[in-house]
């Protein structure tokens, strides 16, 4: 007897090796029938001995193909067709009825990688060597089905051998969309000094690179400027022509074992680091490590990532050294993408340019994981994890399009129960990224199919993704920018019930028309509450108070030990002291609750930062010098978080002035840097984790959910999830969402989504 099913595949199962794993599984089983992709679903038939059908299933079940996400799979029995022998793979059909999700890059597999090493092999040194296992995917896809007519692959035509493989079932090329090959892909060339080349492109560049050059390579998701990193004048020139005074730059290692002689990593850290993701992992350094100091100038932390692309392997191998790899751009613009744009952007900073001729259709960053002690968490989530879809634990009647902050840009789109979230396009009012933001939101739209109904934005009237929702003639859906915070750590999690959502971060509109940062809500996915904030202070000069952290140390200290404090140290701070305190007292000036605020003042009171050149520099040297604390200088504290004190008034307000005297008490009395931030941390967690368990026991939830940019800082992050948890009330933290503003899009397209919840779902 036999029988035949139809089964509905639905997940990640495009561009991940899905028919051809399907084609194996179905043959060595001796089934009939066929595969082919339809919309963004794997739609399979078999038919054979009820058994083999059965456990043909069971495998799809238990261990589908290692990059495939199966998020469903809807079975009906069919009716057998008879006479039917074979199982064939069939070409795609046009289908966009169905939610789509679309692979992210996955790097270079092993099988992939000893084919470019073997000098037998037709791909030995290959750059562009991929197959249906790894590859570039979100780059180079520009719709769907997945096929290579609908991605920048188009235009190569293939080889016969390729051809070959390609449609051979039993190959590991078997589908593989940008299969290539030196005699019909992409191929490599150099262009410096007006001149360009092709045949000895390589052997140029790494001539380049060896003598201290600089190039602009190009790779998966746009052109990085790459250094060899040992070289001391080699980096510091990079950071003098890309005009980057201090941020840290990632470097590219050949190797696990170069990566482990680099920095400490975890098991968590490891596993992210050889992941297919391949995300730059930030770790701690060794202080052995052999890099030039301008490389991650005054860090205690690296960032480090291994080869994705047969390109970097090749690279990596001639060079026999780390490499900087830094996004090719100016500072805070979106990464150079076609050889027109990088030779314009990049020609005063790079000696040489890499280029080869396989389009890039989405431009996309490396990825960006932290890493301490069994925590990661992913601060910058681009190349290898968008656009891999989130799921909503409901259903939404809307399709709705959240076009996220205005720094470390996002945007997402939502459908049903699933959230798709673009790549990291950077800040907004840069031109480039803000026509980056416009094409991911086309990109994104025509990928997945869906049309907006409802465009979810921040409150932040000023903030140009706020602009472009209220212009738009679909139904716009403010979320406030804590709540979307909040909501993006919900996502994260997977959870939707009331929380204590503590969130603290630089600046975000409150819905009261101040700039909030330091907030305690009580929250679902549908709905904030207010119940707690830190205290409102001055913010004297905007964007200045930013950029110049002293100024915000001025405003704490003179809140906190006068004016005489105030006076005293304004002189020691900056000459312009005076009108700073003036300004703060002017009424116009606004007021803030920001915790990133709070962080800028004690860095520079314990540790002397006046300005910052980069966003958050100020508040992360902070976390680095309680890092460096080793408990020595006699310095004692148990604090419990008193300076919170009870739940008082509706909002409560958590004044921090006693820890900011303290902070000048310690200054005075000459403790390090170190033991001052290490104390500042220890009880402004524990008065916050006092405070948000205080208010989940008066409001009776079991959960705290933490989220916001000050939560990238993970000393802070341990010391209140260690006091809440030790209450007794459970701690959600971020985990693949972002905790700065690369999730609020996520969060707004749950919360538009929550309100027009399908009911009963
Ligand atoms: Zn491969
Ligand atoms: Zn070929
Ligand atoms: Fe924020």
């Amino acid at each position: 007897m036999l029988i035949r099913h139809r089964l509905v595949v639905r997940g990640t199962v495009q561009g991940v090796g899905f028919r051809p794993w399907i084609f194996r599984e179905a043959t060595g089983r001796g089934l009939d029938g066929h595969v082919g992709n339809a919309g963004g679903d794997v739609v399979i038939e078999v038919q054979g001995r009820p058994d083999r059908v059965a456990d043909f299933t069971e495998a799809l079940r238990s261990s589908p193909p290692p990059l495939a996400l199966v998020s469903g799979i809807d079975i009906s029995e069919i009716p057998v067709r008879v006479g039917e022998t074979g199982f064939i793979v069939r070409e795609s059909e046009a289908r966009v009825d169905a939610p789509v999700a679309v692979p992210a890059d996955v790097a270079t597999c092993a099988a992939c990688l000893a084919e470019v090493a073997d000098p037998r092999s037709r791909r030995h040194r290959y750059p562009f060597t991929n197959c249906a296992d790894c590859g570039p995917r979100y780059t180079i896809i520009r719709s769907l089905p997945y096929d290579r007519s609908a991605t920048t692959m188009a235009g190569f035509a293939m080889c016969a051998d390729c051809r070959a493989e390609y449609e051979d079932p039993a190959d590991r090329r078997f589908h593989a969309e940008p299969i290539a090959c030196p005699a019909c892909g992409p191929a490599l060339m150099w262009e410096a000094d007006g001149a360009t080349e092709h045949a000895a492109a390589f052997d140029r560049a790494i001539a380049c690179l060896l003598a201290g050059g600089i190039v602009a390579v190009k790779g998966v998701g746009g052109y990085h400027l790459a250094a060899v990193a040992d070289d001391e004048l080699a980096v510091q020139r990079l950071r003098e022509r890309k005009a980057r005074d201090e941020k840290p730059f990632a470097v590219m290692v050949a190797t696990v074992e170069d990566a482990v002689a680099l920095v400490d990593l975890t098991a968590s850290a490891l596993a992210e680091i050889v992941s297919p993701r391949r995300p730059i992992v930030i770790a701690r350094r060794r202080p052995e490590s052999r890099v030039a100091d301008a490389v991650a100038p005054g860090s205690p932390d690296l960032g480090v990532l291994l080869p994705y692309s047969p390109l970097h392997h090749l690279l990596l191998d001639r060079v026999r050294r780390p490499l900087v790899m830094t996004s090719g751009n100016r500072t805070d613009e979106p990464i150079a993408q076609t050889r027109e744009a990088a030779r314009q952007e990049l020609a005063d900073i790079a000696d040489g340019f890499l280029h080869h001729d396989r389009p890039i259709e989405v431009r996309c960053d490396d990825s960006i994981v932290r890493s301490r002690a069994a925590r990661v968490q992913v601060v910058r989530r681009s190349r290898g994890f968008a656009p891999e879809p989130f799921t909503l634990p409901f259903s939404s009647a809307a399709t709705v399009l959240a076009v996220g902050a205005e720094l470390k840009s996002t945007v997402a789109i939502a459908s049903g129960s699933s959230v798709v979230a673009s790549h990291h396009l950077g800040d907004l009012e840069h031109p480039a990224a803000f026509i980056a933001f416009e094409q991911a939101i086309d990109h994104l739209c025509s990928l997945t199919g869906f049309k907006p109904e409802v465009i979810a934005h921040d409150l932040h009237p000023e903030y140009l993704s706020t602009k472009w929702a209220l212009e738009k003639e679909q139904p716009s859906f403010g979320v406030q920018h804590h709540h979307a915070h909040v909501a993006s750590c919900l996502v994260d999690n997977g959870r939707d019930e009331p929380v204590i959502g503590l969130a603290l971060d630089g600046l975000g509109f409150g819905s009261d028309g101040t700039l909030w940062g330091g907030e305690v809500l009580l929250a679902d996915l549908s709905t904030a509450q207010r119940l707690a904030h830190l205290r409102p202070v001055p913010l004297p000069g905007g964007v200045a108070a930013i950029r110049e952290p002293w100024r915000m140390a001025l405003v704490w200290a003179s809140i906190a030990g006068g004016s005489e404090a105030a006076a005293s140290l304004g002189a020691e701070l900056d000459p312009q002291w005076h009108a700073v305190l003036s300004l703060a007292a002017s009424p116009s000036t606004p007021m803030t609750s920001s915790a990133g605020r709070l962080f800028d003042a004690v860095a520079a009171l314990a540790g002397g930062r006046r300005t910052i050149t980069f966003e958050g520099q100020a508040a992360a040297e902070l976390e680095a010098a309680a890092r460096r604390w080793d408990g020595g200088d006699g310095y004692k504290w148990e604090g419990e978080g008193e300076w919170v004190g009870e739940v008082e008034g509706v909002p409560w307000v958590l004044d921090p002035s006693s820890l900011v005297r303290d902070v000048l008490a310690s200054r005075l009395a000459g403790r390090s840097t170190a033991a001052i931030a290490q104390r500042f941390h220890r009880d402004l967690a524990a008065g916050l984790a006092r405070a948000a368990v205080s208010l989940a026991q008066r409001e009776r939830v079991q959960v705290v959910a933490l989220s916001g940019g000050v939560f990238q800082n993970l000393v802070l992050t341990e010391l209140v999830a260690q006091r809440i948890v030790a209450a007794g009330v459970e701690v959600l933290l971020h985990r693949h969402v972002p905790a700065n503003d690369g999730g609020i899009s996520i969060g707004q397209a749950a919360v538009a989504c929550a309100a027009a919840r399908v009911a009963s779902s």
